[in-house]
């Protein structure tokens, strides 16, 4: 437990209460959690399975065969890939469950794991729980915010088992073109790695871009893993269903652990996410439609203001640099009722952004800049 990295958002969660306890009226950025709720013909089929008694048992491991048969179907649809459902394809409750324990199967003491620097915490922490030694690849504005694999010291690769990629990306907000996942590719195989690539937003996209499957680039099916989820895509966070596809061997892995953790997730879950890979995607598309007009309104705001933001190609986050991103969230919590995440927790390659996320609705966006407007930043 020493070795888990400090909980860096504490200060701002302290700050946040004193506010709501004096009465403020907060506007909170924080949190990655849609506002939107789960659109209801997915909550219906929860609902009717809810209440079927064959559904109240311990669920299979891997997952119910229609579940990931509907995985499989939905892969090749959205991205030309196709997945054998009994082999590539594992239920997950929730994606941060597969990448808490995969490392667990394919680390030992001492390998190291890449990690983006900033990225998802989990990375790190599954890395830590494993054993394992994190070596962090900055995320730099200049390249992108991709990692850059040829800065790698040659030791470190050799040593590497793991890489965790994750575009679209939290918390910059950055997508990959597909030339980057083929480097991904290169590397992995020559230095012996399993990649995992955690792809919680790729249906969260804007102005025409569609964001790809790591599993589409040759050669990815060997070495990697894709960890996804219903979380984003149809507003289902608190439901806890994902899942993991790839190479059968990285699945297999995964599901070894998982089946001595674990007792799968629940079959009326599983019937609701069948309904929601199968049924109707305009939910997805509306979704899209609301995030792309918050977006455009903060980013043009803060633009305004005279911040250096950029409007982003997909996901519900804006990254936005600032000189201290602890004393920035600080300041604009204290002075102006906003949270936004101070950077620095998710690396100290974070230090310079704060990242907002667009899960609030246009009014209380205009009121953020108004109050913004007001404090002569
Ligand atoms: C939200 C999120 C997840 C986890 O989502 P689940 O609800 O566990 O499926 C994983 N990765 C990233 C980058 C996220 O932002």
């Amino acid at each position: 437990m020493d070795h888990l990295p400090p909980y860096l958002f504490a200060r701002i969660d302290e700050l946040k209460g004193k506010k709501l306890r004096q009465g403020v009226d907060v506007i909170d950025f924080g949190v990655g959690d849609p506002d939107l709720p789960t659109p209801p013909h997915i909550v219906e089929a929860l609902v009717t399975a809810a209440r079927d008694p064959k559904n109240h048992h311990y669920p299979s491991y891997a997952g119910m065969l229609a579940y990931r048969e509907a995985v499989a179907d939905w892969y090749r649809h959205r991205f030309g890939v196709d997945l054998d459902p009994k082999t590539e394809v594992l239920a997950l409750i929730g994606s941060k469950e597969g990448i808490a324990h995969i490392p667990e199967a394919f680390v030992n003491p001492g390998d190291v794991v890449l990690v983006a620097d900033p990225g998802y915490p989990v990375y790190r922490t599954s890395t830590l729980f494993a054993e394992g030694t994190v070596y962090e690849m900055p995320l730099l504005a200049e390249n992108g915010f991709l990692p850059d694999l040829a800065e790698i010291p040659a030791e470190v690769a050799a040593k590497a088992k793991m890489i965790f990629i994750n575009y679209p990306n939290n918390p910059t907000a950055a997508v990959a073109p597909r030339s980057f996942f083929e480097e991904v590719v290169t590397f992995a195989r020559e230095h012996g790695i399993v990649v995992v690539h955690d792809n919680a937003y790729s249906e969260i996209t804007f102005d025409g871009y569609r964001a790809p499957s790591f599993l589409e680039t040759d050669g990815a099916m060997e070495i990697g893993i894709e960890m996804h989820s219903l979380s984003k895509t149809y507003n289902m966070t608190g439901w806890r269903i994902g899942m993991a596809c790839g190479s059968p061997e990285i699945v297999a892995g995964l599901g070894r652990v998982k089946t001595n953790i674990d007792s799968g997730a629940f079959d009326a879950v599983q019937h609701a996410a069948i309904a929601a890979l199968t049924g109707p995607q305009d939910c997805v598309r509306e979704a899209c439609a609301t995030y792309r007009e918050r977006r455009d309104l903060l980013v043009s705001g803060l633009t305004e203001l005279g911040f250096d933001v950029r409007a982003p190609k997909a996901t519900f986050y804006v990254w936005m640099a600032v000189e201290d991103s602890m004393a920035f969230a600080a300041m604009l919590l204290d002075r102006a009722g906003i949270v936004v995440t101070p950077g620095i927790g998710f690396g100290t390659h974070g230090a310079g952004y704060v990242r907002f996320a667009i899960t609030r609705p246009v009014e209380r966006i205009e009121q953020a800049l108004e109050r913004m407007r007001g404090l002569d930043l």
